[in-house]
């Protein structure tokens, strides 16, 4: 694998006191479909995307993690639950969670994994209802979830 740029990008947990910085991506911004993703995200899949150790540093705090499997290593923060990583010992890159980079819509996909696992809810995504956005639907509660939100940039570590 390669490094697809040598962008500076930074992220961290939903509460802040987890922070990142990458500088560049490995080529491999990707979502995993395997059962274990689900469940370590809670949800459809995990999106990730390799920064190679070199390129990579915690600017803030240090995540928990549990050993998922020999080897395997899957970082959260402790204070907001974040999941924020996926790593196995002794290899040259960590795979950071996509959504929790500050901005996610900068990273490409490049393929998918596990597809033995996919959920067939995912092929439907399309189908769904479109029911707008929380602004339009519901701008109070939009505007109190602005003004009381303990999300990072909002506080940070
Ligand atoms: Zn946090
Ligand atoms: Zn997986």
């Amino acid at each position: 694998m390669d490094k697809l740029d040598d962008i500076v990008r930074t992220g961290g947990c939903q509460c802040g006191a987890i922070r990142f910085r990458a500088n560049g991506l490995r080529d491999n911004p990707h979502l995993c479909h395997c059962r274990m993703c689900q469940k370590a995200y809670g949800n459809f899949f995990a999106a990730l995307v390799g920064v190679f150790w070199d390129d990579f540093e915690w600017t803030c705090g240090e995540p928990a993690a549990f050993e998922s499997s020999q080897g395997i290593k899957r970082g959260f923060c402790q204070m907001c639950g974040t999941p924020l990583f996926f790593l196995r010992e002794g290899g040259e890159h960590i795979s950071l969670s996509i959504g929790a980079f500050d901005d996610p819509a900068s990273i490409p996909l490049a393929f998918e994994l596990s597809m033995e696992s996919k959920l067939p809810q995912m092929s439907r995504l399309s189908e769904l209802p479109n029911f707008g956005t929380t602004e339009d639907d519901d701008p109070e509660g939009a505007a109190l979830a602005r003004a009381t939100s303990r999300q990072h940039p909002d506080h940070d570590c």
